[in-house]
């Protein structure tokens, strides 16, 4: 059952449904009193349980099985590893529409006409649907008299007729390209003579014009971004010449013009790439797992496709998982190019059509499902046949999953899944994980290395700028220094992009009053409000709570409201007050939110439509420019300053990710670092570059501090309402647990925001020294929490558990 419920129900079925049945099919069944559910028949077998009495099924949802053993053998291992029921893991992996519920809301499909098609059921529930506009399961039985309705809902969806409510319409929509042509009046010799000659005296627009000649000669389609860097002129030129009729703009769907052959040759490797690539191959004929490490800008992603496509010719499927989907449509791009239509994308925000029919699609090994290119829920999909996984960027975070259960690491568990299907994994990053170069380390997956940037061309020049310094001196304006605002200004004079990271969003993390220190307090969480100034209001970047900003101060009244520290909405501010001639951008949560916010700015940046480019640790990710001289990090010491274990390390990838986007087709890149603290080791290993030295100070502090990857850690995590429950609870669980694993326990601690959505929080930690049994372990602190939750003032606190915790 799709339910946090650790054991699976015993349904009772007929003689000849249970010939027909395979395990992975989907029934649909009632459970309690009035819910229905779809269930996934996971054994059959002919003993009956002795506690309740088997209900019979209501149907059989499935022809064939949709989801094969694989994955059921993975789920097991997700479901015993990550301490969650086997249904949470089914819940996770399955699109909700294979999920039909007795809650399920359904509401019309406005774009479906063709009702003919209906069989006299459905079209019932499609007329009901116009004059009410949604309809639970539940009502959907009441309207036809009967209780067995998931087939014809299934059918209904199948059909497209109708729609679940909760899911988000989300279309990946591939990149447009602006592309410039000749307006046609212009198509004759004489009217070109005249067009010089009116251009005579616009001299830039001239030689737009001329080097427009010059292009077309090769007859393919002109992108207005290769014109303006050929003429050297800005988009403002190309735009007046459109406002004069002369020149006009159009935009091609970027994988139109790409599928015209279907595929494309991969690239020819560089030397260093074509070592690596035989040195991966060498690692796999005895490892199973290999790290590629890479330094930023050395092609990982064409040695990924070389690999990619063997495993093609050998007939099998390939899983490339990335950190974050939206901020990896270059990705697809590339990809797409080389492998066309073999490749399909699945994401969790997908629409619901889309997603099932990818499922569909792997399911049945079709040749466009043979390349998934995903986010971390792909794991889930039913592979038959993978022969390799990559994971880039494997040291991102959002490979683990924290809310809701199971708490997953993508990455590890497609370790696991790519054993059970005895393919290889690859793990590529310029920045690998302590946990994974520490496995490599140790023989346990292989090694691999390039040092060269793609073209030779060499790594950014890294400088760290002193802010205290520059501050004593007065060469501050606002939160640039001078060198910074020089780097900038030359890179701007050169026609070259900028890239600024601040790791803050919004206008001022802290509002505090000058008189009596009182800072305004989201109401639902433990945590200062901040002050975003487009809207001119205050909002909580935890619960999303938001109001105007106030004149003066709640606490004493006075006028004196203050901001304090800065984001990414004052940095951008500043920066068009201090250069009001160029396009400034932003990137973060508040701007992307859009249906399409992520692809329309990186889309712009690549289209110089924007000169600099102002973004949160989203700019970090993977982004490939070229023509991006300069990235500036402006305050580094706040992501330095963070109470967690792997603050330092995170840090250390970060700015050596958001400066691998600097220089990386031409010459040498720019990078300056602003800090109060320019001694910090990190920041020192940063501006070298230097990963090794991080990596061995960081391992030494993990082995004296025992934390991973010597020792593994599990959180728990309670939650309630009430604090003095949450309290009580955690005292009771910190004594239990200590009594069993002593010194190792650790807390219980109030988290940095205590309270969230108005849930009090409490934490404690588990370590897990190298020589302790793992499975022991997990299994005694079960039992620990089943005595909790037979407590009754204890039941109602959540208890979460999160192995191998962020
Ligand atoms: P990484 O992922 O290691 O940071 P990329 O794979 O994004 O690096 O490569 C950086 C850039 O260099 C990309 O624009 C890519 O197209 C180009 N590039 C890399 N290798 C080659 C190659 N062998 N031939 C042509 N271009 C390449
Ligand atoms: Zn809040
Ligand atoms: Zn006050």
């Amino acid at each position: 059952m799709p339910i946090p419920i650790q054991k699976t129900f015993t349904y009772s079925v007929t003689e000849d449904e249970a010939s027909f049945l395979q395990k992975g099919m989907r029934v649909a069944v009632s459970f309690g009193k009035t819910k229905m559910y779809t269930g996934l028949v996971y054994n059959i077998h002919q003993t009956a349980p002795t506690l309740y009495e088997a209900k019979e099924i209501h149907q059989i949802l499935d022809e064939t099985p949709l989801v094969n053993e694989l994955q059921l053998k993975h789920w097991q291992w997700i479901s015993s590893y990550y301490m969650c029921s086997l249904g949470d893991v089914y819940r996770a992996s399955l699109p909700s529409a294979f999920l039909l519920e007795s809650e399920t809301i359904i509401s019309k499909n406005d774009a479906f006409t063709e009702d003919s098609i209906l069989a006299d059921d459905e079209f019932l529930i499609f007329e009901a649907l116009q004059h009410q506009s949604q309809l639970t399961i539940h009502q959907v039985a009441d309207i036809l008299g009967k209780k067995k309705v998931m087939p014809i809902v299934n059918q209904l969806i199948k059909k497209s007729a109708i729609t679940i409510k909760e899911e988000i319409y989300e279309q990946y929509k591939p990149k447009l390209v602006k592309y410039v042509r000749l307006h046609s009046d212009y198509n004759s010799d004489d009217s070109l003579e005249k067009l010089m000659e009116e251009l005579s005296r616009a001299k830039k627009q001239r030689e737009a014009v001329l080097v427009f000649f010059q292009l077309s000669s090769t007859k393919k389609p002109i992108k207005a971004k290769d014109l303006e860097a050929k003429a050297v002129v800005s988009s403002t030129i190309l735009k007046s010449l459109v406002d004069k009729g002369i020149f006009e703009f159009y935009y091609i769907q970027i994988d139109r013009i790409q599928y015209k052959g279907d595929t494309n040759d991969l690239k020819v490797l560089n030397e260093f790439q074509e070592k690596a690539l035989l040195e991966i191959k060498e690692t796999f004929k005895e490892k199973d797992v290999t790290l590629l490490h890479g330094i930023t800008s050395s092609g990982k992603t064409e040695v990924y496709t070389k690999l990619i496509q063997e495993v093609l010719d050998q007939g099998k499927q390939v899983l490339f998982l990335l950190p974050e989907i939206a901020l990896t449509t270059q990705i697809i791009t590339r990809l797409r190019f080389y492998f066309g239509e073999q490749i399909s994308v699945f994401h969790s925000k997908y629409s619901m059509n889309e997603r099932v029919e990818v499922w569909n699609n792997v399911l049945e090994n079709k040749t466009k499902a043979r390349i998934i290119l995903g986010a971390r829920s792909s794991i889930f999909l039913p592979f038959s046949n993978l022969g390799l996984i990559v994971v880039d960027e494997e040291h991102e975070t959002s490979y683990k999953q924290f809310e809701p259960s199971p708490r997953y690491n993508a990455r590890d568990a497609a370790i696991v899944l790519a054993k059970i299907h005895q393919a290889k994994i690859l793990l590529g990053s310029a920045t690998p994980s302590i946990e994974t170069s520490f496995n490599a380390q140790q023989n346990k997956y292989g090694f691999v290395e390039i040092n060269r940037r793609h073209g030779n061309v060499q790594l950014p020049k890294i400088e760290l700028i002193d802010v205290k310094e520059k501050q004593r001196k007065k060469e501050m304006t606002g939160h640039f220094s001078d060198r910074l605002l020089k780097l900038i200004q030359e890179a701007l004079d050169q026609k070259e992009q900028i890239i600024l990271f601040q790791n803050r969003r919004g206008f001022s993390p802290v509002v505090e009053c000058k008189t009596c220190g009182v800072s305004p307090q989201c109401p639902n969480c433990d945590v200062s409000l901040t002050f975003h100034k487009f809207k001119y209001e205050l909002r909580c970047h935890y619960c999303n709570y938001q109001r105007a900003m106030p004149n003066s101060c709640g606490a004493c009244g006075s006028n004196t409201l203050d901001n304090k520290g800065f984001g990414t909405e004052q940095i951008e501010l500043e920066l068009k007050e201090l250069f009001p001639d160029f396009k400034i951008g932003r990137m973060d949560l508040d701007t992307t939110r859009g249906k399409h916010g992520y692809q329309k700015i990186i889309g712009a940046f690549e289209a110089r439509e924007i000169d600099v480019l102002v973004g949160t640790q989203m700019l970090s990710k993977g982004l490939d420019f070229d023509n991006v001289s300069l990235v500036g990090v402006l305050n580094a010491d706040s992501m330095l300053n963070f109470p967690d274990f792997r603050a330092h390390e995170r840090a250390y990838q970060m700015m050596v990710q958001v400066s691998g986007r600097a220089g990386r087709s031409k010459k040498q890149g720019n990078v300056a670092i602003q800090t109060y603290n320019p001694f910090h080791q990190i920041l020192q290993q940063v501006s070298a570059t230097n990963y090794a030295e991080m990596y061995k100070e960081q391992l030494q502090e993990r082995w004296q501090y025992k934390y991973p990857p010597y020792y593994r850690l599990i959180k728990i995590t309670l939650k309630h309402k009430d604090y003095n429950k949450v309290d009580n609870g955690v005292n009771w669980l910190f004594k239990a647990l200590h009594n069993s694993f002593g010194e190792y326990v650790l807390g219980p601690t109030a988290p940095a925001v205590s309270r969230i959505r108005n849930q009090y929080i409490k934490n404690i930690v588990i370590k897990i020294p190298p020589k302790q049994n793992l499975a022991n372990t997990k299994s005694h602190l079960l039992k620990i929490k089943n005595t909790f939750e037979a407590v009754k003032d204890f039941r109602p606190i959540r208890f979460i558990i999160d192995v191998d915790a962020y």
